[in-house]
């Protein structure tokens, strides 16, 4: 164990990290996304396993995102998709903004409105009230590097995908979207280099037209049950590239 937190301190020194950016998956669709001087997380701080369904974030993960103890520095964003308990905690949400006074959180109405205000902490809580007829994108207030956009996920469930621009290198957070249903027009004029979606996307037609849409982005599947295993995952997505595993990362070179 110690020796683990020595290799992600030291991966961690300005030394060596360049403006390259890294993706540090932390469980189900939760990610640490950071330049080395700003970061984000997306759908990192969940409390709902559906009965073991799906990874939750170890106690020390939880606590280190809290706090903002290394590997998880420098968050200037605490983003959640949609209010589903495998993607969203408001009661961890609040253990955040009470503990990083310079931190904000975004996420759809649905959350936020769950959110009891912690001390002073109301004018960080973002509210997304984007809809079907309004999906935006709309641009985060305090980081314009960081905006979402709604998409289908299920009837009554709001789902805010959300990009996020650091060091040059553009990504996009699917959270639950479902490809059939899913208007993707909103993200047509925007490029990205990295594209983060639910595994299901692989296994649908649309999902895969999606993917195959933009041939110049990184696709990276998450959202893979907790059960899964090497095989398991090779039977359900190929060659395709995934994230899984607490602590497992992604670097990508900026230009
Ligand atoms: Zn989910």
């Amino acid at each position: 164990m110690r020796m683990l937190v020595a290799a992600a301190l030291l991966a961690a020194t300005p030394a060596i990290a360049s403006a390259d950016v890294t993706i540090r998956f932390i469980a189900n669709e939760g990610v640490y996304i950071t330049d080395g001087e700003t970061a984000v997380l997306i759908d990192a701080l969940t409390w709902n396993s559906y009965d073991g369904t799906y990874a939750l974030p170890s106690d020390e993960a939880r606590a280190a995102m809290i706090a903002g103890d290394a590997p998880y520095e420098n968050v200037v964003a605490l983003l959640f998709t949609h209010i589903h308990g495998d993607h969203s905690d408001p009661a961890g949400a609040v253990e955040f903004l009470n503990a990083q006074g310079n931190g904000v959180v975004a996420a759809s109405t649905q959350i936020t409105d769950a959110i009891s205000n912690g001390e002073g902490a109301a004018s960080r809580i973002n509210s997304v009230a984007l809809s079907a007829e309004e999906p935006g994108p709309w641009q985060l207030p305090a980081h314009d590097f960081i905006e979402g956009a709604w998409v289908f996920h299920r009837e009554g469930v709001d789902n805010i995908t959300w990009h996020v621009n650091l060091a040059g290198v553009s990504i996009l957070h699917l959270g639950d979207t479902q490809p059939q249903m899913a208007d993707f027009s909103v993200w047509d004029d925007t490029e990205f280099d990295v594209i983060l979606y639910p595994y299901w996307f692989a296994q649908m037609p649309e999902g895969v037209a999606f993917l195959d849409s933009r041939p110049d982005a990184r696709a990276i599947a998450f959202h893979i049950p907790a059960a899964a295993t090497p095989l398991t995952i090779q039977a359900g997505l190929g060659e395709r590239e995934y994230l899984f595993g607490e602590g497992s990362e992604v670097v990508i070179e900026s230009e």
